[in-house]
């Protein structure tokens, strides 16, 4: 079987796709195991083409058949902002995770509840100077006002499972990896890996 690499720099990212692949059968490695640095300049138009702009660009830098993927939270009161923007969501220079959710708090402040939202994740499976494949993912819930939890990263302390009285920030790894945009992509993804991987 081919080896995969999880074409992300993202560190939460990484650790989640680490844990959804472990246990899959699939040899797999990152981009700092392979010593490999390489930015892809996010200016698609959509999430395919931004996930398969990124999985094609590691798959050639590295020869290795490479998943990528391109994800945003779309909340409905703001019209499906942040969306393809969501990594970049603050007038702030330097924005971190905790300045995109609070300009999205202050975004939202004057709209009603509940702030009905859902992550999209779009999965790209590309193969070194050859084909790209995508599946898909969606997980629903609603914003917060106020944060909760520590685990995860991005918007997860505001992203609210009402089925499960909890946000994503409160998931354990492994809740995250049942019920996740990424990890409902993945398994979208698993037939079309199972066999790339094994041509
Ligand atoms: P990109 O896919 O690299 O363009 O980044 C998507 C952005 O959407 C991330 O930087 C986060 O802000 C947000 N995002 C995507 N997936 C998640 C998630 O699972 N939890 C929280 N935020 C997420």
């Amino acid at each position: 079987m081919k080896r995969l690499l999880i074409a992300t720099n993202n560190q939460g990212k990484v650790r989640e796709f680490q844990e959804l692949l472990a246990g899959s059968g699939i040899d797999f490695v990152t981009p700092a195991q392979i010593n490999l640095q390489l930015e892809v300049e996010e200016d698609g138009t959509n999430y395919e083409e931004n996930a398969g702009k990124k999985a094609i660009a590691f798959a050639n830098a590295s020869g290795l058949i490479s998943l990528a993927d391109d994800s945003g939270l779309e909340v409905e009161a703001l019209g499906g902002a942040p969306g393809l923007y969501s990594a970049r969501y603050s007038p702030k220079p330097g924005a971190k995770d905790k300045d995109r959710r609070d300009f999205l708090l202050e975004n939202l402040k004057d709209k009603p509840r509940p702030w009905k939202a859902h992550f999209h994740a779009t999965i790209a499976i590309g193969i070194p100077n050859g084909m790209v494949q995508f599946a898909e993912g969606d997980c629903f819930g609603e914003i917060i006002p106020e944060e909760r939890g520590s685990g995860g990263f991005g918007y997860d302390p505001i992203f609210f499972i009402p089925e499960l009285g909890k946000t994503m920030a409160e998931f354990s790894m492994d809740e995250k990896n049942h019920l996740s945009h990424r990890a409902r992509a993945l398994m979208a993804a698993m037939p079309i890996l199972q066999s790339v991987l094994s041509e």
